[in-house]
């Protein structure tokens, strides 16, 4: 079966599947209910099955397209083109805070390409202050880890710092059907509402990152263990936790203070 799509052979570097299922995309742009004067940016438009109908309703539209011939096929778009700021870059390296003003907060939302799905959503929390919402298209299985509570099989480092910097809502599921070519796997879509005030306080969020990937790492491990190199038993304890615990069982807060524990002796 022939890879094409409107005329673009797609790209599996890439991670191009182009949603096609009208009711699947105007599902989306309910979810997304664009505004005429908001600072909307999209990540990978591709053909611009959610970039058309969203140009619909806003007079501007900032798009961060990698792919040269598909950012090429943008710019000279017969009824959008006039609305868009085209940015050919790679989503994954672009300073998300150069697109805003005081007045106008970003909606970040995309179809986003899955192979690099965690990384990206990694390089767009450092940007969390200036995002007012976003809306992504990911597999299934990533927005449950994002979603899952402790104790789940989906808990991990991505539910503890998704859920450090944003609001998590699962918005709908999306049958591989909705796309072509067809993903291999379930999609769905996530709504995430950045928090003006974080839920707890993590003086460097790098040392919260660093603690859930070591706990995890070794998820059926103990704490004491798995977390050995970074802190001993007496410290894991004076926080109120039991160092026999599992990663899978401490919450955001218990991260937090781990995190907070290890910055404080990492500054002596
Ligand atoms: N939004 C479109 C396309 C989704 S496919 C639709 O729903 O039909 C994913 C899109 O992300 C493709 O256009 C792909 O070229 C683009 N892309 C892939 N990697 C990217 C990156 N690192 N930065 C920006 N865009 C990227």
């Amino acid at each position: 079966m022939s890879k094409k799509h409107q005329g673009h052979t797609a790209r599996k570097r890439f991670g191009q599947n182009f949603l096609h299922d009208p009711y699947i995309i105007s599902a989306i742009i309910d979810a997304i209910n664009p505004q005429a004067d908001e600072n909307l940016v999209e990540i990978g438009p591709g053909l611009g099955a959610l970039t058309e109908p969203v140009c619909e309703h806003v007079n501007k539209l900032t798009v961060v397209e990698l792919d040269r011939d598909l950012a090429a096929r943008l710019r000279t778009h017969p009824f959008i083109s006039s609305k868009l700021t085209i940015i050919e870059a790679d989503a994954m390296k672009f300073d998300f805070a150069s697109l805003t003003d005081s007045e106008h907060p970003l909606r970040v939302f995309g179809n986003l390409p899955y192979n690099i799905s965690t990384p990206l959503l990694f390089h767009l929390f450092q940007f969390a202050g200036v995002i007012s919402d976003m809306h992504f298209m990911l597999q299934k299985e990533v927005v449950k880890r994002m979603a899952a509570s402790p104790g789940s099989k989906d808990y991990g480092r991505l539910s503890v710092m998704t859920q450090y910097y944003c609001q998590v809502l699962p918005v709908l599921e999306v049958p591989p059907g909705a796309f072509k070519p067809a993903p291999k796997v379930d999609s769905a879509v996530v709504r995430l509402l950045p928090y003006q005030d974080k839920p707890v306080p993590v003086n460097d969020p790098g040392k919260l990152n660093q603690v859930c990937a070591q706990a995890f790492n070794q998820r059926r491990k103990t704490i004491r263990n798995s977390l050995k190199t970074l802190l001993n038993e007496e410290q894991i304890s004076s926080l109120g936790l039991n160092p026999d615990a599992r990663a899978e069982t401490l919450s955001l807060s218990d991260f937090a203070a781990l995190a907070n524990l290890l910055d404080h002796t990492a500054r002596g």
